[in-house]
């Protein structure tokens, strides 16, 4: 078993500008080269501005490389729970927005011809209790009355058509959702943010992001390990590695582990049994399991194994939790061997949702909590246009942003076993 990141052995990634020396002034810098950073810097170098994209480690290193490459629709909150929150008009456009980011990815892809096995294959959520079930559709009702849009509530007698696994109380589809390989994806987004006219400096950190002015123009100057930049805006799309270079944002970005195993190429009859039709997978629980095949017919499993981000440790045991967890769900691949494991860091804000807009003067999109593949994409498009003087719709932009409650968060997590002692213990009750 290797302890490797399984997409990137399928992908070239691009080289980023080999300069040693940043350029003069920019009229944006951007801050990671994930789908968010790459995403806005395709967007805003079509538009004729002059664009620097600092990544600390090389392109689509972060989370963009390494996730399910699920490309999902929906939020992680549930509909009610959005209504509440914010009202009946407000959740209508967020959810519109979600299934416009299908739409963008989509586009992109064809756009600009990236070969990265993008396919509307739907996704199917998998109910691991009876009331996960019985909620399934009461949420379809929502969704179809409120969003005019379609999801197909299985029941547990029928799921033998849409999984090869014994263990669910039934499942919900949504068609419109898709898969891709997302390190070929993100290699992809880079290209196309070259060829319009970004530059893309690798290893190059943000250290400090201040305010400083230029012959009466304002702006910021940065300070990172490759030296100085002047830019006249900031778009930080830092997601679950922010760090200290913006800590207003460190302080509301909650940095939490997902790890993945891939097993060995499959038999063909055995991949088609565990998924006949190919969806992104995932499960009811808080401390969720998501699953597919890959386009060479690998099992790839993935869960919240350990919260705490990935190192040497919680790779290697996650790699076992990850294991036992698939074959609980599929005994078939009790003998196939496990090829990669890996991990990455996802973004959590405190009320669990996507924010964009401006903090502190500098522009940023986060929190995606494990839905970013599609909305990171979209969220860069969008704040790009907002950064480039139009008005786009935007829902996100101007809700509450949350911190930690009485600001007992500094951007250390010290608070994560406890949260998922407490997931653990929800899981069990509800
Ligand atoms: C294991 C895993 C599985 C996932 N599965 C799915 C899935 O199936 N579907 C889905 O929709 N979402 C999934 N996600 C979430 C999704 O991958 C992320 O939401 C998305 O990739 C975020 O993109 P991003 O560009 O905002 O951030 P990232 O891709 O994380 O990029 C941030 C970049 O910023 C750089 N950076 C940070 N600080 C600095 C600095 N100071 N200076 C310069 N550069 C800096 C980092 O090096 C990094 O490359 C998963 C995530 C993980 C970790």
């Amino acid at each position: 078993m290797l302890e490797q990141n399984y997409w990137l052995t399928t992908t070239e990634m691009p080289a980023g500008n080999g300069t040693p020396e940043l350029p003069g002034p920019v009229d944006v810098a951007v801050i990671g080269s994930g789908f968010t950073g790459l995403s806005a810097a395709r967007t805003l170098a079509k538009r004729g501005a002059k664009v620097a994209v600092l990544e600390a480690e090389t392109i689509g290193w972060g989370a963009s490389s390494r996730n399910g490459g699920m490309v999902l629709t929906g939020l992680k909150l549930g509909v009610n729970k959005l209504i509440s929150m914010y009202g009946r008009e407000r959740t209508q456009r967020m959810y519109a927005a979600s299934l416009a980011s299908i739409d963008c990815v989509e586009q992109i892809v064809r756009n600009e011809s990236i070969d990265c096995d993008f396919a509307r294959c739907g996704h199917l959520e998998v109910a691991c209790k009876q009331k996960h079930f019985d909620d399934y559709a009461r949420q379809a009702e929502v969704i179809a009355r409120e969003f005019n849009h379609k999801l197909r509530v299985v029941r547990k007698n029928e799921l033998k058509d849409e999984i090869g696994s014994t263990v669910y109380y039934g499942g919900m589809v949504d068609e419109i959702s898709a898969g891709c390989n997302p390190a070929r994806y993100v290699a992809g987004l880079a290209r196309a943010a070259m060829k319009a006219g970004a530059q893309v400096f690798e290893h190059t950190r943000v250290n400090l992001v201040d305010r400083e002015s230029r012959n009466g123009d304002t702006g910021w100057q940065l300070s990172t390990s490759r030296g100085p930049l002047w830019a006249h805006e900031v778009f930080v799309g830092t997601s679950g590695y922010t760090g200290q270079a913006t800590p207003a944002l460190q302080k509301k970005v909650i940095p939490i582990g997902s790890f993945i195993i891939t097993t060995e190429i499959l038999p063909e009859a055995l991949a088609r049994e565990l998924s006949p039709r190919n969806r992104m997978i995932y499960d009811s629980k808080n401390y969720l399991y998501y699953y597919r095949l890959t386009p060479d017919r690998r099992m790839l499993f993935g869960g919240r194994a350990a919260f705490f981000p990935e190192n040497d440790r919680t790779i290697r045991r996650s790699a076992e939790i990850l294991r036992r967890g698939m074959i609980e769900v599929y005994p078939q691949v009790k003998d196939a061997r496990i090829d990669f494991v890996w991990g990455g860091t996802l973004d959590f804000a405190f009320d669990i949702m996507p924010h964009a807009g401006q903090l502190d003067g500098l522009y940023y999109a986060v929190g995606y909590a494990g839905h970013g593949v599609a909305m990171a994409t979209y969220q860069g498009q969008k704040i790009a246009e907002l950064v480039s003087g139009e008005k786009p719709e935007n829902p996100f932009v101007g809700i509450p942003f949350p911190g930690a409650p009485l600001g007992l968060y500094d951007g250390k997590p010290w608070f994560l076993p406890l949260a998922g002692a407490w997931y653990k213990f929800l899981d069990w009750v509800s």
